[in-house]
């Protein structure tokens, strides 16, 4: 693989990079969502390297502190939204522009990708719906309904994404979390696959 074409850095170095902000637990999934990625990217004709490198660099701000999100969000002047929420939106909302900073990642698809992996958009590119999926049927997934959407996957990726984000929004009401507002856009714009007649 030739990751250079897009990252700068050879895969060798950027695995080194990743491996070393992150537990093992969570470098193992990143390199199942790295596999899951290219897999999808090859059943619906997209690029096997960027959808890779997208995987592999998704979670890459995962462990970053509270604090250096905030700063960010302030450095970059994004929506000062975004300071009512946390980590589980910042890494990929915020986690970008760490991503560009550290790795000199400057692909937009790539980087939209990432930005979006947590809460997908309303008009998902095919990398945004390969990145959001392999996201959560990654091989080292393990919850009851990966089975159904791993299966699903292989057939229709905008029912995938559906899919998932009805369990996704399903699972934070169930908990009493707050949902980000483009989670429900992505859940009403997406929704509609879910239907066999569509
Ligand atoms: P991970 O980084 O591989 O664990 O997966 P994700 O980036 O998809 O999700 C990270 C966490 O954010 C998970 O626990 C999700 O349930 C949670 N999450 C996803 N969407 C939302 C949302 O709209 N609001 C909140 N509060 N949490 C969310
Ligand atoms: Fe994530
Ligand atoms: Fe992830």
């Amino acid at each position: 693989m030739t990751y250079e074409t897009y990252a700068g850095l050879s895969r060798e170095v950027l695995l080194e990079k990743v491996q070393s902000v992150m537990s093992d637990k969570r470098f193992k999934h990143v390199l199942g969502v790295e596999k899951a990625a290219i897999h999808l990217a090859e059943l619906n004709g997209y690029d096997t390297e960027k959808a890779g490198l997208a995987g592999l660099l998704h979670d890459y701000a995962k462990e970053v502190p509270d604090q250096t999100f905030l700063d960010l969000i302030d450095k970059y002047q994004l929506d000062p939204e975004l300071k009512n929420w946390n980590n589980n939106v910042w890494h990929g909302m915020v986690g970008i522009y760490k991503i560009q900073e550290d790795l000199g990642v400057t692909d937009k698809e790539i980087l939209h990708s990432i930005e979006t992996h947590t809460v997908g958009s309303t008009s998902m590119s095919l990398l945004d719906k390969i990145v959001y999926v392999a996201d959560y049927i990654e091989h080292n997934r393990n919850f009851p309904l990966v089975e159904e959407a791993r299966a699903i996957a292989e057939q229709d990726l905008d029912r995938a994404v559906a899919f998932e984000t009805v369990h996704t929004v399903e699972h934070l009401a169930h908990q009493a979390l707050p949902i980000f507002p483009q989670t429900i856009e992505t859940y009403n714009a997406y929704v509609g696959f879910m239907r066999e007649d569509r």
